[in-house]
């Protein structure tokens, strides 16, 4: 049997991109060195890439991501967007990010990210959120979910719906629902609730909460009809589901490495990206 590892050519790269008018230029300029460097510059992701850059904001990479599901190969970063926080190089930087890939000068940051099952009455469909995934009702009506980590109930949400976030997705929607910024070191998800609802009807947390991601957690919808439909975003990505029975969310077990230059510092970008 041939062994993965045989198969991958350590010079064949796969390059994603944007269509941003800057983003062609940089892929241009990359192809360009990469072949000088006598790199071989692939048309499609197959098995035999060794190194996959995506050129382009967050927002492209999350798409990358997701379109290639999840490719297990390094992923080196190269920001033409706004903020760029899975993004590790400017265009500028590409010249030297040759050298330090030939050299092997780098480290690996591996993401994890949390995985939503969805059982319906008639099946069960699977999602993978690099940033987070958002359940939510028609925001007409009050949303209605209990809440469960590890089968021990936490509270009965109700309200428009919850997102739950992974440490990398901590600084992106999640932020700006109120949630904290949570170090990527940390293997945590983070509850965080979309317009809570507090009367004498309902009561449930304001405040996000952050568990060990470890740890399994249950969405239950209740005081609803079972084709009432609840809506799943998953890094932007929306689906519709009637008839859920219950959301399982963990840790999913597709990993993204990313590739961080030894100087990599997650509060330096924090500051220059969020300040
Ligand atoms: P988009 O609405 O076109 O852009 C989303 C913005 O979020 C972009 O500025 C993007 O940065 C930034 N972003 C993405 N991931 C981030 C992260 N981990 N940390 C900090 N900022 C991040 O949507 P999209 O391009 O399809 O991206 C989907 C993401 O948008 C979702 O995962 C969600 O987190 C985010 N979102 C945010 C809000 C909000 O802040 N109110 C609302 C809806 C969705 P770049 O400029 O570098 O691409």
């Amino acid at each position: 049997m041939t062994n993965t590892k045989d198969v991958i050519d350590k010079k064949r790269v796969f390059i994603h991109r944007n269509e941003t008018e800057l983003s062609e230029i940089v892929q241009i300029r990359l192809e360009d060195l990469l072949k000088q460097r006598g790199f071989e510059v692939a048309d499609e992701y197959d098995e035999r890439v060794a190194l996959l850059a995506c050129i382009g904001g967050d927002g492209a990479f999350l798409h990358f991501v997701h379109q290639y599901d999840f490719p297990p190969r390094p992923i080196i970063g190269i920001n033409t967007g706004h903020l760029g926080f899975f993004q590790e190089i400017a265009p500028d930087g590409i010249e030297n990010f040759i050298d330090i890939y030939e050299k092997e000068n780098y480290t690996i940051q591996n993401v994890w990210p949390v995985e939503a099952d969805v059982h319906l009455t008639d099946g069960m469909h699977r999602h993978h959120g690099v940033n987070e995934i958002m359940v939510s009702g028609p925001h007409t009506h009050i949303t209605h979910l209990r809440v469960d980590i590890e089968n021990e109930r936490v509270q009965n949400f109700s309200g428009d719906g919850v997102l739950i976030s992974t440490s990398l997705g901590s600084t992106a929607y999640n932020y700006a629902l109120g949630g904290s910024i949570i170090s990527p070191e940390l293997d945590a998800f983070q509850l965080t609730p979309i317009a809570p609802s507090n009367t004498n009807a309902y009561r449930c947390f304001r405040s996000s909460i952050m568990y060990p991601a470890s740890l399994e957690m249950t969405l239950t919808p209740i005081r609803r009809s079972v084709d009432d439909k609840l809506e799943i975003v998953v890094d932007g990505l929306e689906y519709r589901y009637a008839n859920i029975r219950k959301i399982v969310l963990h840790r999913s077990d597709k990993a993204l490495h990313l590739i961080r230059f030894t100087n990599y510092n997650y509060w330096t970008k924090l500051n220059t990206k969020l300040l």
